[in-house]
């Protein structure tokens, strides 16, 4: 499976050995990115069930399904600050769904990428 190399740490977090090549000045998108676990445990820790399915504790933000309210804790709390810079235009989008939707638009060639290699903390 590639020369993708992880190793755990003795805490079980996934460390990625082999980052990707940055832009000289800046931090490479792996690391800046928090992980799905991260994510679960924010949402285990945050969020709750109401009537109409989910609220976030945080912001007080309601959600019809557990995915709805997972993208919205990843994206407005886990990952607060992260931004997604475009490598094709350099366009800066906020959230991982808006540069997903902007490449798609106008970098089909690019769909498919892992995006989270263009996540940038927000200056
Ligand atoms: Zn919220
Ligand atoms: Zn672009």
């Amino acid at each position: 499976m590639g020369n993708m190399a992880l190793q755990k740490d003795r805490n079980g977090t996934i460390l990625f050995l082999l980052l990707p090549a940055g832009e000289p000045g800046s931090r490479s998108g792996l690391g800046v990115v928090s992980s799905s676990a991260d994510v679960s445990k924010f949402v285990a820790e945050h969020c709750a069930r109401s009537d109409t399915g989910y609220v976030c504790l945080v912001c007080g933000t309601g959600f019809a399904s557990r995915v709805s309210i997972s993208v919205h804790a990843r994206d407005m709390h886990v990952n607060a600050g992260v931004v997604y810079l475009c490598p094709a235009c350099k366009k800066y989008c906020n959230t991982k769904n808006a540069i997903k939707i902007h490449i798609s638009r106008n970098h089909p060639h690019m769909k498919g990428v892992d995006v989270n290699r263009f996540a940038r903390k927000k200056q």
